[in-house]
């Protein structure tokens, strides 16, 4: 079941092309990389995909619907920020509301879905805790749980590990498949890291000058203990 289409899509800013052609689909509960050095579109994809920006050609349809713009709202969609854009002055638990809040979630449920996705991301002993007083790995799991929580249709991961040290970054990596399976998440995970791309990624996209090449990855990675 395709849950994101992306059809002939390109950005260009007057003359300068940053996206000359981009097509890739994919279907629920997939992990999706989207690897590409700076200055070859990223971001330009990333305001795309998030409905902050109208492409120059093409389309992007999520579950069968056109993406209209501006759609930075819209609730099918979870995003998580190179960092964690965490309410500072909310606690783990009021930030996680707030999302709910804005969904159709019923309240009644909101205590148990709080409870499972901390424990998934193994941060339930922050639930009351300031975002300040947590380290960035912890911050950035938090930022996850808000995204998953919502059950969107898809997330779009932005660099996510970017800013966090190497051994945190890599216990993160190492949990993100399962956290995404045990949920069913769906994920475009953009990066220019070739080794998260590799070790995350059903499928990875690679963003170059001209049309964008979509590789199966049939990697098994292999970490040391
Ligand atoms: P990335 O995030 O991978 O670095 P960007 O999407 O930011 O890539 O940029 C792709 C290309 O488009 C680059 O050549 C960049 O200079 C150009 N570009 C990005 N934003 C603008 C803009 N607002 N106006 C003009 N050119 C832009
Ligand atoms: P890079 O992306 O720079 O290749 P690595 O992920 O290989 O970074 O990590 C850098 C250092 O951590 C290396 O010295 C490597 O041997 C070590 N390392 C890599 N994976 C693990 C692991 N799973 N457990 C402990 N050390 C590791």
């Amino acid at each position: 079941e395709t849950v994101l289409k992306v059809v002939d899509l390109g950005v260009s800013y007057g003359e300068t092309p940053a996206i000359a052609q981009l097509d890739f689909e994919v279907k629920r509960g997939e992990f999706v990389a989207i690897l590409g050095p700076s200055g070859c579109g990223k971001s330009s994809m990333l305001n795309v995909l998030s409905g902050l920006m109208a492409p120059t050609r093409g389309r992007v349809v999520v579950d069968g619907d056109e993406l209209y713009l501006p759609r930075s709202k819209d609730p099918r969609l979870g995003y998580v920020f190179q960092a964690h854009r965490l309410l500072p002055w909310r606690t783990v638990r009021q930030n996680l509301e707030i999302v709910l809040g804005a969904s159709d979630v019923p309240r009644d449920t909101w205590h148990a879905r709080i409870d499972e996705i901390l424990e998934i991301l193994h941060i339930a002993e922050f639930k009351d805790a300031w975002p300040m007083r947590l380290s960035g790995g912890q911050r950035q799991r938090v930022s996850i749980a808000r995204a998953i929580l919502v059950d969107p249709s898809y997330i779009l991961m932005d660099e996510p590990l970017s800013t966090l040290d190497e051994v945190t970054a890599r216990s993160l990596r190492q949990e993100l498949t399962g956290i995404c399976q045990r949920t069913g998440a769906t994920i475009v995970f953009v990066t220019h890291s070739i080794r998260e791309a590799v070790y995350l990624a059903d499928r990875i996209i690679i963003l170059t000058r001209g049309p964008a090449q979509v590789f199966e990855n049939y990697i098994v990675p292999l970490e040391r203990p």
